[in-house]
């Protein structure tokens, strides 16, 4: 809008979202879902000309006494700040007019019309009788886990690594790459992004140096797009690493759960000392590198509580981050002695996101705060296991997860191990948001997206229902637009000072 409108309409725009997106893709998860495209928009009823606008069941909360965050949770546009004006403008569309019509009641009818035009663009209002449907766009990312070693120098409390000193060799490391690149070829994907994990990483480094450096070849030799990312657990990170991670243009990922006994109570060495000192160091030489890790923070009973500290501390540092749930993943642990109750779990987030709203970033959390949720797009499942991911371990097998890792569907000398797992029909299965009970009708249904579909199955037995973490979910994403329409409000008077 121009400066001196009466309206204040603000949203996120494409750059934003493209620092969304990259949030999403450095945790230790597949993608978020394939992003839904909007089928049919639009629709008019005979009765109605082409102009004629009404506002949909809308989401609103205010921010503050001038100020409210409003959301159309079947648009794409996500959540929009207005003022007072904008938002009366949005009610005098309560019924189906034409935007002359409204702009007859403003003395600058031209300042009022392109309001009007913002807010149909935002998905504020629309066309009498508009039934939004989407349909399902292809991923242009093949996501891929490269198990490099099945080794590692912690024991996490919650790890699903059943670690042993077994490590990839190169044989098998240049032949998994090379069956990337030919499984992104035979599926016309346009990008790849190899995750290089373990067990922990930097135990193989000399290996994730050379594969990447095969994979820069491939990927000038076929054109497709390459994206790197070290998922480290932070405690062996020397020079040479943070270097070539630097010259490399790949990104680091560390895990950090808390800043002291939160973390060390859940992610110790192997002699059952706590790593937090340690791993905070590694940040910090780390930033001194110019390399900024992404914070991938797992969020248990153990640490909920004190969960804030963790986010504050990634704030000060302009760190991005994002915070999952514990997720469920081997009977012999007892999942109530890591999975936090709901309400303490809500309780810890909300904390967080207080810390949050004392120190707003400039960039968009709205991807990475609530678990899978990724309130940056429409999408319609939480993440593309099974879809558009393969999970390489060691020895080249391939499965759907990285918690599935011992149950391998195929291997990397298969001719096309994608539809393998594609059509691999036991256990989890990554059902479309709109096929799970309970789901289907809710509101969040296209942000959300259901949740882990691993998770649901592990504790349900079923892949059609909703997630373990729906009170929690539900009672979150609120907060999280409160969040965000004051970050989008501070960047909006910032810009104008
Ligand atoms: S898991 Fe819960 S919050 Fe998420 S879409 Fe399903 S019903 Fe909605
Ligand atoms: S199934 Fe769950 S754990 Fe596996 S990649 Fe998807 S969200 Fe992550």
């Amino acid at each position: 809008m121009p400066d001196h409108s009466t309206f204040l309409i603000c949203a996120n725009d494409a750059a934003s979202f493209a620092c969304i997106t990259d949030v999403d893709t450095n945790c230790a998860c597949a993608d978020a879902g394939a992003h839904l495209e909007s089928e049919y928009a639009e629709t008019q009823v005979e009765s109605h000309t082409v102009s004629e606008l009404v506002t949909p069941a809308l989401y609103i909360q205010p921010l503050d006494a001038t100020h409210y965050v409003v959301f159309n949770p079947l648009g794409e546009a996500g959540p929009v700040v207005l003022n007072q004006h904008a938002l009366g403008l949005l009610e005098a569309f309560a019924t189906t007019r034409t935007p002359e019509q409204v702009a007859q009641i403003y003395i600058d009818a031209a300042d009022c019309l392109a309001a009007v035009e913002l807010l149909h663009a935002l998905h504020l209002l629309q066309a009498p009788g508009t039934h939004r449907r989407y349909r399902s766009s292809d991923p242009e990312t093949l996501v891929v886990w490269l198990h490099t070693t099945n080794a590692c120098n912690l024991r996490c409390t919650y790890c699903y690594i059943d670690k042993t000193d077994e490590a990839m060799d190169e044989a098998t490391g240049y032949a998994s790459v090379d069956a990337v690149f030919k499984t992104a070829q035979q599926h016309g994907y346009k990008s790849v992004k190899l995750k290089y994990a373990g067990g922990e990483a930097t135990l193989n480094f000399g290996l994730v140096t050379k594969l990447h450096t095969y994979a820069r070849t491939l990927s000038q030799q076929t054109g497709i797009a390459l994206k790197g990312v070290v998922l480290s657990n932070g405690v062996g990170l020397t020079k040479a690493m943070l270097d070539f991670i630097h010259t490399s243009g790949m990104t680091l990922s560390i895990s950090l759960d808390g800043l002291g006994h939160s973390h060390d109570t859940q992610r110790v060495f192997v002699n059952g000392r706590g790593s937090a000192q340690v791993v905070v160091r590694s940040i910090e030489r780390a930033i001194a590198h110019g390399v900024y890790p992404h914070l991938s923070m797992t969020v248990t009973a153990h640490n909920a509580d004190e969960i804030a500290d963790a986010v504050a501390f990634a704030l000060e540092r302009n760190l991005l981050f994002n915070l999952n749930f514990y997720r469920d993943h081997n009977e012999t642990l007892a999942a109530e002695e890591h999975r936090a109750e709901d309400a303490a779990l809500i309780t810890g987030i909300e904390k967080a996101f207080a810390a949050i709203e004392r120190n707003l970033p400039q960039h968009s959390l709205l991807s990475s705060l609530v678990d899978r949720a990724n309130f940056a797009s429409v999408h319609e499942t939480a993440c593309n296991a099974g879809k558009s991911y393969l999970v390489i371990d060691q020895f080249g097998r391939i499965s759907r997860c990285q918690m599935e890792i011992e149950r391998s569907v195929t291997d990397i000398y298969a001719a096309d191990p994608l539809t393998e797992i594609r059509l691999y029909d036991s256990g989890f299965q990554s059902v479309g948001v709109d096929e799970k009970s309970g789901c289907r009708e809710c509101e969040w249904r296209y942000w959300c997206a259901g949740g882990c579909p691993a998770l649901t199955y592990k504790v349900t037995g079923r892949n059609d229902v909703k997630s373990p973490y729906c009170n929690v979910y539900k009672s979150l994403y609120p907060s999280l637009l409160q969040l965000e329409g004051k970050r989008l409000l501070k960047r909006h008077t910032l810009q104008k000072a």
